[in-house]
Parts: structure tokens; sequence; C-alpha cells
């Protein structure tokens, strides 16, 4: 979907896990989200892996990782991996990019289905996937990641982070910094304390990647309905208050990283006035 010369996206996916339905919609429930959002028999609902690839002033930006491929057979079960159509390596593949050429990644944050793909095996060691980019981490995410309490080190994995300070691949950032003329970072705080939103500006379109703002458009339409996953619940929700002003007044295209059903959606007023996001194609 090249829109000119010095700007293009895609939407490249890392495949879709699948999470237990209470986590993904925390105090909700299941009489009322099973209807919209069918789990499986063991009560799990699917989640995309969507990472966006941004070209813009003749750099090439990653959003976003995925799970990535140190994850063992095991873990893979657990987290009800899924790759009919490979994971976000064989994605850029397919558009003829070599991880070699990817010149900054950003990560939303550092949970482990948003940066697994950070860093990978060869010879027996973790290195960056893609060794000529730096990669843009907020730095109080970075200070969360690196101590992690009982609650949240079994998605802070110092493998997908770590070795990219180790090897001066690590650009950390403070607070919403500017990337190129089309692409910025903005706080997004709730999930985690310094969870960051990516926004595209094309110059006729605007567009933002809200990651685990809204792991679903459920949770970027109903500020109540928020998951079990975010750190600080009652942020998440003065956040979500702010970005959806903040669509309406941009007219901006949202990007779900986790949403199978509505991929890219815009938020509308729909009956009884309340909020509701439509699907649109961005293609
Ligand atoms: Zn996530």
């Amino acid at each position: 979907m090249p829109k000119n010369q010095n700007l293009e996206y895609h939407i490249i996916s890392d495949g879709i896990f699948w999470t237990d339905g209470g986590g993904a919609f925390g105090l909700v429930p299941r009489t009322i989200w099973e209807k919209r959002l069918p789990p499986d028999e063991n009560n799990r609902v699917p989640f995309s892996l969507n990472s966006l690839l941004i070209r813009s002033e003749g750099k090439l930006i990653l959003v976003d990782t995925g799970y990535g491929r140190k994850l063992d057979e095991k873990s893979q079960q657990i987290a009800g991996l899924k790759r009919p159509e490979g994971d976000l390596l064989d994605a850029l593949a397919r558009l003829d990019i070599r991880p070699e050429q990817i010149d900054i990644v950003i990560n939303t944050h550092l949970h482990g289905d948003h940066c697994g793909g950070n860093t990978i095996f060869q010879d027996n060691q973790i290195v960056p996937t893609f060794p000529n980019a730096q990669y843009y981490v907020q730095r109080l995410e970075w200070a969360d990641a690196i101590a992690p309490n009982e609650r949240t080190r079994a998605t802070y994995l110092a493998e997908n982070f770590v070795p990219l300070q180790e090897s001066g691949h690590l650009n950390l950032i403070s607070g919403n910094t500017q990337i190129t003329r089309h692409v910025r970072t903005a706080i997004a705080r709730g999930h985690t304390r310094a969870h960051q939103v990516v926004i595209l500006e094309t110059g006729d379109q605007t567009m933002v990647f809200v990651a685990d703002l809204a792991t679903l458009h459920y949770q970027f339409q109903r500020l109540a309905w928020v998951t079990t996953y975010d750190i600080e619940p009652l942020e998440t929700i003065e956040s979500k208050r702010y970005w959806q002003q903040w669509v309406l007044e941009h007219d901006a295209v949202i990007i779900f990283q986790h949403d199978t059903q509505i991929p890219t959606g815009k938020l509308v007023r729909g009956n009884n006035n309340r909020f509701k996001v439509e699907p649109v194609s961005i293609d």
C-alpha cells in the first residue's frame, strides 16, 4: 500500500495465539463477551500478533516483533501459538525485506508477545534479530522490565531485551518521541507504566497503532472493559478516554495489534449514542 515515494506501511503478522477469555475481558462476565468472541473448549479466545512495518524517509521501521523464534515446543503450546502463514520474519521475506535492512525497531512495551522477536538464537547465543537496527524502548518500561516482580516476571523475559543493551542496540527514549516526519510515539499509560502507542501521519490519513491500550476493539469502544493483564487498570481507563477523543478529532484509523475480527477501524457513535468501532480498510 505505498502512498508515495517517501512513505509505505504494511501490517504484518507473527501468527495468532490463544489466551484465556477471562484474562482478555477482565470483569466483563463471559455471558456477555462469549456472544461477541466465541471461546474454544478451553475458554480461550484468539489474539493476532500484528506488527507494523513502515518505510519513512528511507528508513525501515518495525513496530513490535511478536513472540519470535525462541519459544520451545511446550511454551508455544501453552501460548496456543499458531502460524499457518509463517512468522514475522517470513512475512518480511514475502515483502523482500531481510532482517539486516531494518533500521529501527519500536517496542510499544516489553511483554513477551510484543518483543519476543527482538532477539534470536544464533550459534548457541542470543543476539539481536535485526543486527543493524536501533531498538527504541521507553526508559521507564526498561526499568520495570529489568526488575520484574512476582506479577510481571512471567512476561518480562530478559532474553528478549537484555542482549540489546549488551550489544549496543538499545536506544532508551523518555516520553513522546518523534522518530521521522511521519512516525512518532506517544505514552498511553495503564497496561504498563510507560506503554506507548505509535502514530503514523501519511499526509492524508492519521493512524494510531494502539498496542495494548486496547487489545481488542471491544476495549477501545468501552472504557470499563479492561483486560486482566493491565498493571494500572484505572490509568488505562483515563488513557482510553483521552485516545477516544483524539481519534475522533483526527479522524484517525485505529490499528489493533491483537484483534482477529477488526484489525483496522474507526470510532463512531452507534445506537444509544454509544461508541462503536467500525472496520475500515487501509489498503
Ligand atoms: Zn499484548
